[in-house]
């Protein structure tokens, strides 16, 4: 029996009552990785011989009759931006090519104490900058769908592993949209929790103002899952909210009768697919049908999220990325004296995107262009969030397109950054407001391409969108 293309529910069922053995699913993982992996390049990194470990510990502990927690014995893959000890991080970039991180990320470990079966690392944009894996220091991931496009990105490997049948599910990082884009392109279900939801502890910062950790699965009840895996407040995170966690698999009921769905009219404008609104619009008639109520609204400063967020986030990474200084970490390239180092270490281990946006944040943030740039970028934040805060009186979700289209071909836009930036439209809002959103697959295009749609929930009200979406799948 196939088990790669089974979600983590439903393997948690076959274990549980021994019909399969969590080694033959991870065998049946890796010979799946064997299989397509040289098509579809999911990964930096294998972690057969780390898996094998866990393995046995779940097998012995089914044999002893045992319970097991839901996603004990699930094979998963972990994006390359999230510390893993003892098993290499790099973030896709030269400049960490040998890091090997000597604690565990706050996310991961929490699926480790599961015993979930970590099969690898995954592909990304370098430092998770970018919409396709094209930006990677080491290759592109390929879409499954169609080998020709890009999986997105930045989580392109994340989602890819998942569509290709070469994990059950995996950790993703969103900052604009990097969990929701890939999984919208690759057709899974990728969400992003609320700012402060999953601790950051340990995921490798790209703007700390904007980044959350998130699951990308196969159907809404594995997102449950994990959500309840990896929500809640850590002590190594200062910025992760003490809020309570509701179980989400409470969320996993078929029932929209009442919800007021907000349809935000600034999404359905020039340079969206004709097919991708159509499909939106379909889905909304779906919610209708479904029992739900469709409210028509405004968020009127969506035109300036583009350029709020390609200020603020480049302003915080080129902080973040001061500390690659040849010296306390990654790589170093000698020189004869120590500015030297440190220039050829950045000039030769960053790769071209990463320095555009260094490039780009320290302008904004540099003395005399302060006021004009950063500065204003923050007040136009405020009211980005403040839109979502009035949408919010009249509705309980709002639905959005995922991305302005399907997947687009390998190579299509790497010439022009500015063309791959709009890209973000209907992701960076919801990052800036740090809200929770989640990107939903509502079925293929024309050239049979997957399509996602977005719903976006209130601060904290993960539960709301969760239900949402599982009610239209269930429809399905
Ligand atoms: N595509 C966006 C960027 O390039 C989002 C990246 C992300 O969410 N990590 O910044």
């Amino acid at each position: 029996m196939a088990l790669y293309n089974k979600t983590a529910h439903e393997l948690h069922e076959l274990l549980q009552t021994k019909k399969i053995s969590a080694a033959e699913l991870t065998a049946d993982i890796f010979s799946r990785i064997d299989e397509v992996e040289n098509k579809i390049g999911a990964y930096l990194t294998l972690t057969r011989d780390k898996a094998t470990v866990t393995v046995k510990a779940v097998d012995d502990k089914i044999s002893r009759g045992e319970k097991i927690a839901p996603l004990e014995g699930i094979p998963c893959g972990i994006k390359d931006n999230i510390c893993t000890k003892g098993i290499r991080t790099t973030c896709a970039s030269k400049i960490l090519e040998n890091f090997i991180p000597p604690y565990d990320a706050t996310a991961y470990a929490k699926l480790a104490a599961q015993n979930s079966i970590i099969v690898g690392k995954l592909n990304l944009d370098e430092f998770a900058m970018g919409g396709s894996t094209e930006n990677s220091a080491f290759h592109t991931t390929h879409n499954p769908h169609d080998l020709e496009r890009v999986p997105g990105g930045s989580s392109g490997g994340s989602a890819a592993a998942v569509a290709g049948g070469e994990a059950i599910f995996t950790l993703g990082s969103d900052t604009g949209g990097s969990i929701r884009q890939p999984a919208s392109f690759c057709g899974v279900v990728g969400f992003k929790p609320t700012y402060g939801r999953v601790s950051r502890y340990g995921l490798v910062a790209f703007a700390s103002s904007l980044d959350q950790i998130g699951p990308l699965t196969r159907d809404v009840t594995d997102c449950a899952l994990v959500l309840n895996a990896i929500c809640g407040h850590d002590d190594m995170d200062s910025t992760s909210t003490a809020a309570p966690v509701p179980d989400f698999t409470k969320s996993l009921v078929a029932n929209v009768k009442g919800l007021k769905i907000g349809l935000p009219k600034e999404y359905f404008v020039k340079g969206i697919d004709a097919e991708v609104e159509t499909a939106i619009r379909d889905v909304a008639k779906k919610f209708e049908s479904l029992g739900a109520e469709i409210v028509e609204l405004s968020l009127p400063h969506t035109d300036y999220a583009i350029s709020t967020y390609y200020l603020i986030a480049p302003a915080e990474a080129a902080t973040n990325l001061e500390r690659y200084d040849g010296v306390s970490y990654g790589a170093r390239v000698d020189g004869a004296d120590v500015v030297e180092m440190m220039t050829n270490t950045r000039t030769e281990k960053f790769g071209a995107e990463v320095k555009r946006r260094i490039m780009i944040g320290n302008y904004a943030l540099s003395a005399g262009y302060y006021d004009a740039y950063y500065l204003k970028a923050l007040k136009v934040r405020t009211l980005i969030q403040k839109d979502f805060t009035d949408a919010f009186q009249n509705v309980d979700v709002i639905l959005t397109p995922t991305t302005p289209n399907a997947a687009f071909k390998i190579g299509e836009m790497t010439s022009d950054p500015l063309k791959m930036y709009l890209q973000d439209i209907c992701t960076v809002p919801v990052n800036i407001a740090g809200l929770p959103g989640v990107s939903v697959p509502c079925g293929v295009n024309k050239n049979n391409l997957p399509l996602g749609f977005q719903l976006i929930g209130k601060a904290l009200d993960e539960a709301t969108i969760l239900q949402a979406a599982f009610t239209y799948e269930q429809s399905l």
